[in-house]
């Protein structure tokens, strides 16, 4: 009896569906191909599950208009390889072992090379077929990344070793979203390495890309768009010029819900755990079946913006496990079953990161697995 029962048809059930755009996918990726030189290839960054979109949904929609994608679970390289795709695709982080070489030569992935030990390790080993190699430098970032010193020499060594095939230039930016800006970093390799643009490049990530002009010894030859390609700025919501609709991107993920209750409440009356919203008049509080075991940040204000029936409102008391509340009292509409828009369509989710103290980048990665997922148009 108990198989017999749907689960989950849409229809009923917990209110709670992450809906996802085919078409603003594919708005956004041709975004980021007009913005790469004419030249240039973009590699569409679908780590971390598509950023919580979905890794061979994001794909399939990326899939005609980007020339590769980058990823750094191999688990993830597999399922793309396993469900036909053969483009190329980038390990992010390189390899962690040298048993994990062979699997890399055996589905045809490009590796980062970010330690020296990693050029001893590849020279150690028997290769099916020769390995794409991104050779990354640090420039600044401290993070991962061969020293400049090495740069030079390493690249060299690359490119003699008969386990390596196609080897590209690689550093990634730390400030590319904010003032200081790109240019530091690119200084610094070209002041230790005056020839590097001869070399087949990739340096841009999506605030790199977004800045523009596009100047090619910028971006490099292999752009790394990931944020932007989801319909979110690097800069937030909060700059001028810079949000999401300034850029001219589109949401892919709408976070939406439903109120399952309403309380009207006294002045003077408390909200949620803690009580740390009080009512200043009597008020209208919608309940919204969506918490942070959701994915909704649970350090997000009461100024957090929301929407209930298309109107905007403010979030009121603190975010539990299961439930948010909201303020209704102007949205005389609002009644049990009226749709909320937690982010997306309407709602900018950088909107949502600016109040809870985050980025969308977050927001997006923490969709909970017990959201019901559904891909449109
Ligand atoms: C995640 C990542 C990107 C994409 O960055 P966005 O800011 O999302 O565009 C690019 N390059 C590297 C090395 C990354 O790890």
């Amino acid at each position: 009896m108990l198989e017999n029962t749907p689960l989950f048809t849409g229809d009923y059930g917990r209110p709670i569906t992450a809906r996802f755009s085919r078409s603003a996918l594919v708005h956004n990726a041709r975004r980021a191909k007009q913005l790469t030189p004419a030249e240039g290839q973009v590699l569409g960054v679908i780590k971390a599950d598509a950023y919580g979109h979905g890794l061979l949904e994001s794909a399939a929609a990326l899939r005609d208009q980007v020339d590769g994608f980058a990823v750094l679970e191999l688990e993830a390289a597999r399922q793309l390889r396993q469900h036909g795709c053969d483009a190329p695709i980038l390990m992010l982080e390189g390899f962690h072992s040298p048993a994990e070489l062979n699997v890399f030569a055996t589905l045809s992935l490009s590796t980062i090379i970010h330690r020296l030990d990693q050029i001893d390790t590849l020279a150690q080993t028997d290769l099916p077929l020769p390995l794409p190699v991104f050779l990354k430098l640090n420039t600044g970032m401290n993070r991962l990344g061969l020293a400049l010193t090495d740069a030079q020499t390493a690249y060299e060594r690359l490119r003699a070793l008969p386990q390596v095939g196609e080897v590209t230039v690689m550093t990634h930016f730390a400030d590319a979203d904010n003032a200081r800006g790109t240019a530091w970093q690119l200084e610094r390799l070209l002041a230790a390495w005056p020839e590097v643009m001869n070399c087949r490049t990739s340096f841009a990530n999506s605030a790199a890309l977004l800045k523009g002009p596009a100047d090619r010894r910028a971006l490099g030859d292999v752009v790394r768009p990931g944020i932007m390609l989801y319909g979110a700025s690097p800069w937030g919501d909060s700059v001028v010029g810079k949000t999401a609709n300034d850029l001219g991107l589109q949401p892919v993920m709408t976070l939406g819900s439903e109120l399952i209750a309403i309380q009207d409440i006294q002045a003077g009356e408390r909200v949620g755990y803690g009580g740390t919203f009080t009512a200043d008049r009597p008020m209208r509080i919608g309940v919204v079946a969506c918490g942070y075991a959701d994915g909704y940040p649970r350090h997000a204000t009461s100024q957090t913006p929301i929407l209930v029936n298309g109107q905007r409102t403010t979030l009121t008391g603190r975010v539990s496990m299961d439930r948010l509340c909201c303020d209704v009292t102007h949205i005389p509409t609002a009644r049990v079953g009226s749709a909320v828009t937690l982010w997306g369509d309407g709602l900018p989710a950088d909107a949502v990161a600016d109040s809870a103290g985050t980025i969308a980048y977050e927001l997006f990665c923490a969709l909970a697995p017990r959201v019901p997922r559904v891909w449109q148009d």
